[in-house]
């Protein structure tokens, strides 16, 4: 299970709440997830790589915020 997953601790489950379509890992909503698509290049822009997305730390925090994992 993923930090995000253990931070939430809200469902028992791994599936992405995004996209219920795989399991929930930070990788996978920040790069990935097509639930979250329009959130993510709104803050991130076209990064596709993790390298990219840690590039952009301020876009990744907004990102993160607005899908409230960071609360
Ligand atoms: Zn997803």
């Amino acid at each position: 299970m993923g930090p995000v997953a253990r931070i939430e601790g809200i469902t028992d489950s791994p599936l992405c709440r995004a996209c219920m379509e795989t399991e929930e890992t930070p990788i996978h909503v920040m790069l990935q997830c097509n639930g979250v698509a329009e959130q993510r290049a709104a803050h991130l822009g076209s990064s596709a790589t993790l390298h990219e997305a840690l590039g952009d730390l301020g876009g990744l925090l907004s990102f993160w915020g607005e899908l409230g994992l960071l609360e």
